[in-house]
């Protein structure tokens, strides 16, 4: 950690020029709404570096997300580095109150109104980096609740290079896309990525080789997928005819929330692969949930061709993880080859010597994890599978069917990254514990 949170100024340090911090610079609210930093002078002078504290800090390390909970006098600040939770410190509630209104005002809020929600975004850069900051504000019986959340624009996390995503997979992919028909869908709980593994999916695919058209708000600019607009009282099915016609191989569609929606797909994936996203626990659920929707178990059985889940895991920090080598009575209780003569895991400070100052790696602060890559588990529609579904497509016959072709499992892909090193039973473990 370069510094901590709530760090008391100096006072002696008047002199910019000893000013070694390298700190976030911030370039205006995304709302458009020019901040009245003159209006509000005490509160620049109380908030403005307390913010940027904030922020750097976050970046430094690699937090994606920083919450600070009011508690009466005081108030605790949480990171988020990787999805996992680390405490911050603890600050006077006046200071969090500073932070709070600070970022309010540079994402164009209305910093007057302190017991509604309200959500905005900072434009901002750091060293050549350049990051979109959202900030959400929720009023509790104690104050404010401030959930920052830290995005390098750069950095994407979608393409199948960036999900970790393996060559079997992405050529299975590429099969079934180019087949030019039936259903591909990107399932899993919310906040797990169900998007990124969508676009994952697009990505796979050749855009030189297949017409790619977009019908769904992105809101993000995919270079080979063109928009598909919808012309003015066109129904959605009528434009999915209309791009279909307009020589669509592959079309990307809205997320399927209802039965609507799921009836006109199965519909119109008779003439163009169709990728869509749902939210379901994995993917036997979707499947299960996608019959429900369509009523139709059978035409259901023939369109759907493919359903991938993915579960993000850590990756150990390639510069401190440790080797080790694992006890054959482990081995086979993970499940791994008996021949397997190294594993990973992060450092354990408690094997150092006592009295030697313990070394904080540089690249992870000491995290011992650095990055995230995703766990797939995809199942593909069979002969088998589609029995399954014609009969009514119970979840529970899917998982079962999906681990007798031994079809990839977010468990089976998890002890490939354990046994490449990249990631640590400890952490298949915390990503695979029931959600409390
Ligand atoms: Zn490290």
């Amino acid at each position: 950690m370069i510094f901590g949170f709530g760090r008391k100024q100096n006072e002696d340090d008047d002199d910019d020029d000893e000013e070694e911090i390298d700190y976030v610079l911030f370039q205006g609210a995304l709302n458009g709404n020019e901040p009245d930093m003159k209006g509000n002078a005490k509160l620049v002078q109380a908030g403005l570096l307390r913010a940027k504290e904030l922020i750097t800090n976050a970046i430094y390390r690699r937090a994606e997300m920083v919450r600070i909970e009011p508690k009466g006098t005081f108030a605790v600040s949480t990171l988020f580095v990787d999805g996992v939770p680390f405490p911050g410190s603890k600050m006077p509630s006046q200071a969090a109150l500073a932070i709070t209104q600070m970022l309010k005002l540079l994402a164009g809020l209305d910093v007057k109104l302190r017991t509604s929600p309200q959500t905005g975004g900072i434009k901002a850069q750091h060293a050549d980096n350049k990051f979109e900051i959202r900030v959400d504000t929720m009023p509790t019986p104690t104050g404010e609740r401030l959930i920052v959340r830290i995005r390098n624009v750069k950095q994407t996390f979608e393409t199948p290079e960036e999900l970790g995503w393996g060559n079997s997979l992405k050529e299975k992919i590429r099969e079934l896309a180019s087949q030019k028909k039936g259903i591909i869908i990107a399932a899993g709980p919310p906040l797990s990525g169900v998007s990124c593994a969508a676009f994952g999916l697009l990505r796979s695919i050749d855009a030189y080789l297949f017409n790619i058209y977009s019908l769904a708000k992105t809101g993000k600019d995919i270079a080979h997928v063109a928009e598909f607009k919808a012309e003015e009282g066109d129904t959605f099915q009528q434009t999915m005819a209309r791009a279909i016609r307009a020589e669509g191989d592959v079309l990307f569609v809205p997320p399927v929330r209802d039965g609507e929606l799921a009836k006109m797909l199965l519909e119109e994936a008779e003439d163009a692969c169709i990728i869509t996203e749902m939210t379901a626990k994995d993917c036997a659920d979707a499947i299960a949930r996608f019959v429900q929707f369509t009523e139709d178990p059978i035409l259901s059985a023939e369109r759907l061709h493919g359903v991938i889940s993915q579960k993000l895991v850590r990756l150990l920090c390639t510069d401190c993880r440790q080797a080790y080598r694992p006890n054959p009575k482990l081995l086979q209780k993970v499940g791994l080859p008996p021949e397997t003569k190294v594993l990973y895991r992060p450092p354990r400070p408690d094997e150092e010597e006592e009295d030697e100052e313990p070394e904080v790696c540089e690249k992870c602060g000491g995290v011992g994890y650095f990055g995230r890559t995703g766990m797939v588990e995809f199942i593909e529609i069979n002969d088998a599978m589609k029995q399954i579904i014609e009969a009514g497509a119970d979840p529970a016959k899917i998982r079962d069917q999906a681990k007798k072709d031994r079809m990839q499992s977010c468990q089976s892909d998890g002890m490939r990254l354990v046994a490449a090193g990249k990631t640590s039973l400890e952490e298949l473990q915390r990503v695979f514990k029931p959600a409390k």
